[in-house]
């Protein structure tokens, strides 16, 4: 579950000095509109008023964007009356002077007035959470009144690595719950108890809780209406009784893939050093990695070394728009999947449009609360980075494709050479799959391709690498890893492997498989070390299959 960031305080504090770094900016800032609405008092003639007008539309433009980011909501919104009445004033003044005396009035209002920061309740950057930083056993718990039923999932769920527990009544799953909040939640909508439905007990349960859990839903009916309850009670998954569990598994990885991958990367370009500060903080919160760059001619260098997954892009800036620099980003093919949003003060729809025409994918208006900022720019490099994966992996099972892994060996193969330790590369090929195949149909050989991919996963460690070799090959590279110490690592998860139950037409099947297994040495190149591999998988078929085999 994510818990409260523990750079909470020192957020609160670095957020705290920006915001009395902006107080202080802020008093210069009003005195120059007090100058500048003294000017435009005494202009005497439409071109000196056009200018004054010029000047203060664009400082009031500013901070329109800026104050309510820093607790100034007021103040920010007055700002953007008083820029869209010089606005006005541009467009008319040849014709019109009377009423030009009322808006400085308001304008020397604005800028000799006290202002302190409101806090916004909903913008209280406490409230941000950091996700799960490393991989860990991940809590799930199961609601199903069939006592078999749910056995058999804990039993399939703990082979696959997780912790799970099951319960038979939400009494005891209410007590399990106190003790301990899961990652996730697997509901029956069914019960026996004719009074309750696992759906109301979650409606509840997520009432309950500051942050919704991810929620599977199990049923015996698959009508409309109860997968429609199940959406709105915040299912992520909706499974039909009898529940194929390695696909049950597999919503449950992708339900979790966004707190195991790496930190989103954003790079932020604003001229305004506070605000690009103040937003680089909140992002970083929220377990992003940020850099800034305040001057656009830096942006080649930035992309090339910090390969940002989302850009935010400051609209108006001095010597470069933001939309002219992401015509420049768009002339690199290799940035073409990195989404660029701008963050603008600009409200006219109009130019919105047209910022996004000559490129850029999304606006954004300043001011933005922290929660806006962080669900903005998370929903676009989440989005960003499954398509980026989706093209460099294998779209089966989401592993490194053939050519990848293969070049992941020779690395691992020169570091291990390098170091004085050893690697070994592992070859799994799933036994008489050929059957599944012609027994159960096609789409039930995907899915058991797709849950020996996700045992993988959850069973070798971060540094391990992991790819699709061929149909239901699989190869893996183990840095740091004797070869004794790998035998028993696959050997295990050939038993787990063996242990899974998968159905297909109502009917259950299970399915094993054999590896082959070689170390570095200095005496063999990649090739040779995947050859030998490749002949002890060979050895474990000829042996019977269902083997672990250690190369000679
Ligand atoms: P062995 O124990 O000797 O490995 O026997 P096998 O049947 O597993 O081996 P064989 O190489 O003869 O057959 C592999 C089969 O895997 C043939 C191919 O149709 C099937 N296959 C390859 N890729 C996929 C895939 O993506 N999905 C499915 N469903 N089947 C696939
Ligand atoms: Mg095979
Ligand atoms: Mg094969």
């Amino acid at each position: 579950m994510a818990e409260e960031t523990p750079l909470s305080d020192n957020l609160q504090r670095h957020l705290q000095q920006l915001g009395e770094q902006f107080a202080e900016r802020l008093q210069e800032e009003l005195q120059q509109l007090d100058d500048l609405a003294q000017q435009l008092l005494r202009a005497c003639t439409p071109a000196e008023q056009q200018r004054c007008l010029n000047s203060l539309r664009n400082r009031l433009h500013r901070l329109a964007g800026t104050a309510g980011t820093f607790g100034f909501v007021s103040l920010g919104e007055r700002a953007r009356q008083l820029e869209l009445q010089a606005e006005q004033w541009l467009a008319t003044l040849q014709q019109e002077q009377q009423g030009l005396q009322a808006y400085i009035d308001s304008l020397q209002q604005l800028a000799r007035q006290q202002h302190r920061p409101e806090p916004a309740p909903e913008s209280q950057a406490s409230t941000l959470r950091s996700t799960k930083a490393d991989r860990e056993e991940y809590c799930i718990y199961i609601l199903e009144d069939e006592a078999s039923v749910g056995e058999n999932m804990r039993l399939t769920l703990s082979n696959f690595g997780y912790h799970a527990e099951h319960f038979t009544h939400c009494e005891a799953l209410d007590a399990a719950i106190g003790r301990r909040l899961p990652d996730a939640l697997i509901v029956d909508v069914n019960l026996q108890d004719p009074q309750q439905s696992g759906l109301n007990y979650a409606a509840a349960l997520q009432q309950r809780l500051e942050a919704p859990l991810p929620l599977l839903v199990i049923s015996t009916c698959d009508d409309f209406a109860t997968q429609l309850e199940a959406v709105r009670v915040g299912a992520q998954g909706f499974f039909t009784k009898p529940v194929d569990i390695p696909q049950l598994e597999n919503r449950l990885e992708r339900c979790f893939a966004q707190q195991q991958g790496e930190p989103y990367r954003v790079l932020i370009i604003d001229d305004d050093q506070e605000l690009a500060a103040r937003y680089s903080l909140v992002l970083r919160a929220a377990n992003m990695l940020v850099e800034i760059i305040h001057e656009p001619a830096d942006i080649f260098r930035r992309m090339e070394a910090f390969n940002p997954e989302v850009v935010l892009l400051d609209v108006n800036m001095p010597g470069c728009t933001g939309p002219e620099l992401a015509q420049i980003i768009r002339f690199n093919d290799d940035w073409l999947r990195v989404p660029i949003i701008y963050l603008s003060a600009e409200t006219d729809v109009a130019r919105q449009m047209s910022a996004l025409t000559m490129a850029g994918d999304d606006f954004v208006s300043k001011p933005l609360s922290d929660n806006a900022l962080v669900s903005t720019v998370f929903a676009r490099a989440q989005r960003a980075r499954l398509l980026s994966n989706a093209l460099a992996r294998d779209s089966l099972t989401g592993l490194l494709k053939h050519a990848d892994i293969k070049e992941q060996v020779a690395l691992e193969l020169e570091r291990a050479l390098r170091s004085g330790s050893r690697a070994s590369v592992v070859m799994l090929d799933i036994d008489h799959f050929k059957k599944v195949n012609d027994n159960h149909g096609h789409s039930a050989g995907d899915s058991v391709i797709r849950a020996l991919a996700n045992l993988l996963r959850q069973r070798l460690r971060r540094i391990d690498s992991l790819g699709r070799y061929g149909g239901e090959e699989f190869l893996a590279v183990l840095p740091d890893c004797q070869p004794e110490q790998a035998r028993r690592i696959v050997d295990e998860i050939r038993e787990r492997f063996a242990d899974l139950c998968f159905m297909a037409d109502g009917a259950e099947f299970s399915v094993t498989l054999s590896a082959g297994i070689a170390s570095t040495d200095v005496n063999s190149g990649p090739g040779e070390l995947l050859e030998r591999a490749d002949r002890a998988l060979y050895a474990a078929k000829h042996d019977g299959r269902n083997l672990v085999r250690l190369a000679d």
